[in-house]
């Protein structure tokens, strides 16, 4: 694959729950090391669209490559072929992926947390599993929580070491969506400079969000959906600063 692809690329992509057309030809992409925020309304189909990305939804139409590999398919002969479960499950191991809401595993601690899907998904040595979890865990400032079980931690305690997890299995891009709206606002910040620091680091990241500011200064690309398609894309400070279309004027003004 040539350097200059996207690390991540959709073009055209739809979905439909029944008679709702909620994606409707999406295109969009993300280059290595660059973070896109996708920002719009409730119902836009933000979530739907990551959902799709890694194939936790079928796709109706239109297609999603990770890394140059077609996310749900093998490619043969310039012939796309449908991949079972088992194998979509492989490549949705490079693809990290961080919910509103945190889905640790509460009875287990905190490291058997990080240490889990490199034990028993990537067959990592256990002790080195360990190791490099304390690393992350040391990563996202909660090395001195390690023995704790998720209930005894904040809700940004737990968004961290659910961004730890994610990021031990070594992700080629992560996929956030809405990871600070369950939280209070006071821990809101903690897991945003979480998401700068991996940001700096060259991370690739799709982050759906709300938090204009985290947009603003993280992203390199902002795109804005609505009604289940792309409005406008471009730089945060052109789209959130002098949007171009009124349907993105109209989300601004209520958000900012
Ligand atoms: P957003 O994340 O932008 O708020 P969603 O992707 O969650 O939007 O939802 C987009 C639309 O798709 C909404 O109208 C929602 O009700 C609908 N939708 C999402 N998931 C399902 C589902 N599993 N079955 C039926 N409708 C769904
Ligand atoms: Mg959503």
């Amino acid at each position: 694959m040539p350097s200059e692809d996207p690390l991540l690329r959709a073009v055209g992509v739809r979905k439909r729950f029944g008679s709702a057309e909620v994606l409707r030809g999406i295109d969009l992409s993300v280059r290595k090391g660059q973070v896109v925020c996708l920002l719009g309304p409730s119902g836009a189909g933000k979530s739907t669209f990551l959902r799709c990305v890694n194939h936790l939804e079928p796709i109706d139409g239109g297609q999603v490559w990770v890394d140059g590999e077609p996310i749900g398919f093998r490619e043969r002969h310039g012939k796309l072929y449908e991949l079972r479960e088992r194998e979509v499950a492989k490549q949705r191991r490079d693809i990290g992926m961080v919910f509103q809401r945190f889905n640790l595993f509460a009875h287990r601690s905190v490291l058997q947390n990080v240490v889990e899907g490199p034990v028993r998904v990537r067959g990592i040595e256990p002790d080195q599993a360990r190791e490099t979890a304390m690393a992350l865990l040391d990563r996202v400032g909660l090395a001195d929580r390690a023995g704790d079980y998720p209930a005894q931690l904040s809700g940004g305690q737990q968004q961290r070491v659910a961004i730890a997890r994610a990021l031990a299995m070594r992700p080629k891009l992560m996929l956030f969506d809405e990871p600070t709206s369950a939280l209070d606002p006071e821990l809101v910040g903690e897991v945003l400079e979480v998401m700068r620091g991996l940001a700096e680091d060259g991370m690739t990241m799709l982050v759906v969000t709300h938090e204009m500011a985290f947009a603003k200064e993280a992203a390199d690309e902002v795109v804005f959906m609505a009604d289940g398609a792309v409005v406008e894309t471009g730089p945060p400070a052109r789209v959130l600063g002098d949007p171009r279309e009124q349907r993105t004027r109209q989300f601004l003004a209520r958000v900012l």
